[in-house]
């Protein structure tokens, strides 16, 4: 395979992710006043339809104006009331932030982890709740990005429903990339944002809520805190044909493309097995080691930094020599890993072709003496 390095920078971090001609085109079509033209609310209905299909739920879905954050805060805040007690299952910086956001809304935190380096252990989590059960809901995070670790969303779903806690799940980095069964699993909250395997610019969130999240939501003793994080707010939107505040009509037209482009693509899932694991292979092959131990992400895959060297220094290297932006990560990850995404339009064979091949180059480059040459190893181990 021959192929060149790209002429502008191709965005290869675990999100924000390319994004396609036709969503950008769409990004720039003429708009209306969402608040007023009643085509805007069909057209936002159908947007919401076309995501229940990507969730496989028959839940409500909202879609709100504001980066995946915003879902995980909003979610908290229309949940918890002071004084609930809440379950924070974690393993790692987005789990554990979960946790921050239950408190910020009053609620009485319990942590539940299993070590960082490792996919949520199931039945270590079982153990524990058969003897602390008595939780209203319990957050987690299926892919936790930092780490590159998908979390066995099914299992630690059903766990939580034999006493039955709600779930609330963030999937930002995970939807469209990995399996997700909202319906059969029962999961009360999913929630996503545009910017990972969705491939839409950032700036939008979206969550399914279950009918037993409602509830919880309408029956509240407290009102909600906030006014943007309420969810509440946006129970009858469409009978009421009234957004809470006016919704960014551009990302939405965007978005809901990127939505399309998605459920057309009928191998994503398979291609995103079938890439990530070639691309682990190809790494640990050249000798380096990855950050996960077990429950690897098809959607990112994060490296320990090889000894001797920087981020900054493999980051600037990639990009001023390559065209190619690497990840890095935050938090007690910052400077100990590096990342490469492979989720939604950068999931394809070309890209991390190249991305491995950079970083082949630049790793050689700076004396780290690779086993194999990651982009060969990464073509040969495709099929395997
Ligand atoms: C990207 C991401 C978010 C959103 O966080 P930002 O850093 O603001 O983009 C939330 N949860 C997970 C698991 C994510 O990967």
């Amino acid at each position: 395979m021959y192929l060149k390095f790209p002429s502008v920078p191709m965005i290869m971090t675990p999100g924000p992710t390319y994004v396609s001609e036709e969503v950008r085109d769409a990004l720039s079509q003429k708009i209306t006043n969402p608040d007023l033209d009643l085509n805007f609310y069909e057209y936002y209905k159908k947007t919401c339809e076309k995501v229940q299909q990507l969730l496989n739920t028959e839940n409500e879905v909202l879609i709100l104006s504001g980066e995946g954050i915003l879902g995980l805060e909003a979610a908290c805040a229309s949940l918890v009331e002071p004084g609930d007690k809440v379950l924070c299952i974690e393993n790692g910086i987005f789990g554990k932030g979960f946790g921050d956001f239950l408190k910020m809304y009053g609620g009485e935190v319990e942590y539940f982890t299993s070590g960082y380096r490792k996919a949520i252990d199931v039945k270590a989590l079982e153990d524990f709740l058969e003897k602390n059960h008595d939780f209203k809901l319990a957050t987690f995070v299926h892919c936790e990005t930092p780490s590159g670790i998908t979390n066995p969303i099914k299992q630690i779903n059903s766990s939580l429903k034999k006493y039955g806690i709600l779930s609330i799940v963030d999937a930002v980095s995970s939807i469209g990339g990995e399996e997700i069964e909202t319906d059969k699993w029962d999961i009360d909250i999913l929630l996503g944002g545009s910017q990972k395997c969705l491939s839409a610019p950032p700036g939008i969130t979206f969550l399914s809520i279950s009918q037993k999240a409602w509830k919880i939501i309408l029956d509240r003793k407290t009102p909600i805190t906030g006014f943007y994080v309420n969810l509440a707010n946006w129970k009858s939107w469409y009978e009421d044909k009234w957004f809470p505040y006016t919704p960014p009509i551009s990302d939405i037209f965007g978005f809901s493309v990127a939505v399309e482009r998605l459920l057309k693509d009928n191998d994503r899932l398979e291609r995103h097995k079938k890439i990530a694991n070639a691309v682990r292979k190809s790494l640990i092959s050249g000798g380096l080691e990855l950050y996960p131990k077990d429950g690897f992400s098809n959607t990112v895959t994060t490296v320990v930094l090889p000894k001797g060297t920087s981020f900054k220094v493999i980051y600037n290297k990639m990009l001023s020599e390559h065209n190619i932006m690497i990840g890095g990560a935050f938090d007690f990850l910052k400077n100990q890993v590096f990342r490469i995404g492979h989720m939604g339009e950068n999931c394809y064979e070309d890209k991390l072709y190249l991305t491995l091949k950079g970083l082949d180059n630049v790793l050689r480059d700076l004396g780290f003496e690779l086993k194999v040459k990651l982009h060969k190893y990464f073509i040969e181990n495709l099929d395997s």
